[in-house]
């Protein structure tokens, strides 16, 4: 028997929803030792849950934030670099882009990385302080 755990995102962007397969685990039998969850694949879940789960929040942040507010353009990208958010399940690399202003705002060619100046980032930060575990997100690259 093949036990598949999926996580399915429903965006307001995207009409059909996005299935990730986060686990897949293999039983045959039904035996003390073969029952349920492992310790380990139990231990592995959240870190798996957490990635699917960023990655998804980034990605539509992105998209909503490729386009000018004021004139619906698509927004051109300068260049990409990294996020990477530390929590308790673990260390994550999210990719940020950089992203050129639109031409209607009249600020020339300056750029910005949307994802770098999310006040959500400080909130989590501050959430796992809390709980006395470090965790942070910081930038990684040029341009920031
Ligand atoms: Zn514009």
């Amino acid at each position: 028997m093949q036990i598949s755990v999926q996580i399915v995102v429903q965006t307001e962007v995207d009409e059909q929803a996005n299935i990730t397969e986060i686990a897949r685990f293999e039983r045959e039998g039904f035996e003390a030792g073969t029952l349920g969850l492992q310790l380990e694949e139990a231990k592995a879940l959240p870190g798996r849950l957490q990635r699917s789960m960023i990655e998804a929040q980034a990605a539509e942040a992105i998209a909503r934030m490729s386009v000018c507010p004021e004139c619906s353009s698509r927004l051109t990208v300068k260049g990409h670099h990294r996020l990477v958010y530390r929590s308790v399940f673990g260390r994550l690399s999210i990719d940020s882009p950089r992203l050129y202003q639109c031409r209607c705002s009249g600020s020339g060619r300056r750029s910005v990385a949307p994802l770098a100046r999310l006040p959500l980032s400080h909130s989590m930060q501050c959430g796992y302080v809390r709980g006395r575990v470090s965790c942070r997100i910081y930038s990684h690259g040029k341009g920031r």
